[in-house]
């Protein structure tokens, strides 16, 4: 990559919202956003310690890391999160939707509580984060970048995992919506979309299915956190600046052979 490369993956005097910083993919995406000097604000939910180390972590960085407890299928509470943040940072140039839960359901017993569990956590909050930061990038006139978190669940279906696959399809459609509502604003809309990734979320899968789970990936390669959180930074960098309404499949190839 040439000088001018380089300074295109400059994020000082950016400001980037991570959802559901505090663990996994969310946490490598503040930490590489931190390193390339954003100020970045994330929420999480139940865990403030790691929050919280998380931030010691990045203040070695150039910019500042805010964060707060907030539930992202609580609207009252993202809009608390988000005005708060906007207080502070007055131009919000990237959001990116990641907190999610992957839960077990065979479709009949899964019960509505089940279902709209998912459906708020996983959907409705992108939603809620969207609909509040496109209104500010809007009337600050900000030609932002928004990446959603999908999944390869979301693009060929899941087992016993019908809620998570429907609600991250349906983040895709919603990619591919708002790429062109917001293209002419000039805010970008891409979706990241991992498979297996050595997380919180999956460990207890690749602790008991580890070696099946290896061999439908092509590349033969669990991916870790920052393997999703580098490709989510090049969608929000100026590299990118020719792509929106991407699904930038990052599975090793599973996605292929699901
Ligand atoms: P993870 O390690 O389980 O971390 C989940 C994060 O989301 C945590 O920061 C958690 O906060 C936060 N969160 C969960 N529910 C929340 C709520 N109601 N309100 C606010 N924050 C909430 O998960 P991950 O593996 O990093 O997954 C991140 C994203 O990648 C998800 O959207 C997931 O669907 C997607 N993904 C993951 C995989 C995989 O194999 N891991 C594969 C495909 C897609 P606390 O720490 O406070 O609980």
């Amino acid at each position: 990559m040439n000088a001018q490369g380089l300074t295109m993956f400059d994020f000082h005097d950016k400001n980037v919202i991570v959802t559901g910083g505090s663990r996994g993919i969310g946490a490598a995406t503040v930490r590489l956003f931190s390193k390339l000097g954003a100020n970045v604000a994330f929420n999480y939910n139940k865990n403030y310690r790691k929050a919280d180390e998380l931030a010691k972590a990045c203040a070695l960085h150039d910019g500042e890391v805010f964060f707060e407890e907030c539930d992202v299928s609580d609207y009252f509470e993202v809009r608390h999160f988000v005005s708060k943040v906007i207080d502070r940072y007055k131009r919000i140039h990237v959001l990116v939707n990641n907190a999610g839960v992957w839960e077990y359901g065979k479709i009949e017993e899964m019960t509505v509580d089940d279902w709209r569990k998912t459906m708020q956590i996983n959907l409705d909050s992108v939603f809620y984060f969207t609909h509040l930061i496109v209104k500010h990038m809007k009337e600050q006139k900000i030609k932002g970048s928004i990446i959603h978190i999908s999944s390869t669940a979301g693009q060929r279906g899941e087992a016993l995992h019908s809620h998570y696959a429907a609600s991250k399809g349906a983040i895709i459609s919603f990619t591919k919506s708002l790429a062109t509502e917001l293209g002419p604003a000039g805010i970008r809309v891409n979706s990241v979309a991992p498979g297996w990734v050595n997380t919180d979320m999956s460990a207890e899968s690749l602790r008991s299915e580890g070696k099946q789970i290896l061999a439908q990936i092509p590349l033969g390669y669990i991916a870790q956190a920052e393997d999703i959180a580098g490709p989510v930074v090049f969608l929000a960098s100026d590299l990118a600046q020719a792509i929106t309404g991407e699904i930038l499949n990052v599975n090793g190839g599973n996605v292929l052979c699901g």
